[in-house]
């Protein structure tokens, strides 16, 4: 057995401290003037605190309750978002529906109003359309700059 194999083989004991001081000693010195088997000792070292750090990877109290009140933000911004469109869809739906179902309305009154919602919503969505379609050149743009 080389020296080298020698050291290598009492490194993790050296690591835990189980090693009787003459080991121990004829490590350090080793090390001292053993470029390799301080890369090996360094890499052992690594390993064997990532190791000792897994056990432990639950968080903190503080830790948690930060996590669980970024978690409520969230979902309450969530839920609340859901709500307004969900409401607003039922208010326009249910509008509609008793606008069209109004027997009091004449029905030319009703195709005129909604051939100017349809118009409204034609114009909106091209308008869209034209600035989704201005930014995506504008980027091209600066990508050729
Ligand atoms: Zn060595």
């Amino acid at each position: 057995m080389s020296a080298c194999e020698h050291i290598e083989a009492l490194l993790s004991g050296y690591l835990d401290g189980e090693l009787t001081q003459q080991d121990r000693q004829r490590v350090d010195v080793h090390l001292d003037d053993c470029a390799s088997c301080r890369q090996a000792f360094e890499q052992l070292q690594r390993i064997q605190s990532g190791l000792g750090s897994m056990p432990h990877p639950e968080p903190t109290e503080q830790q948690r309750s930060r996590m669980m009140g970024v978690m409520l933000t969230k979902t309450s911004r969530g839920v609340g978002w859901l709500l307004a469109i969900g409401g607003a869809a039922l208010l326009i739906g249910m509008g509609v529906y008793e606008f069209v179902t109004d027997e009091s309305i004449n029905l030319w009154v009703k195709i005129g109003n909604g051939a100017v919602a349809v118009a409204a919503l034609l114009i909106g969505g091209s308008v869209l359309v034209e600035r989704l379609r201005d930014r995506k050149t504008d980027r091209y743009k600066d990508v050729e700059r």
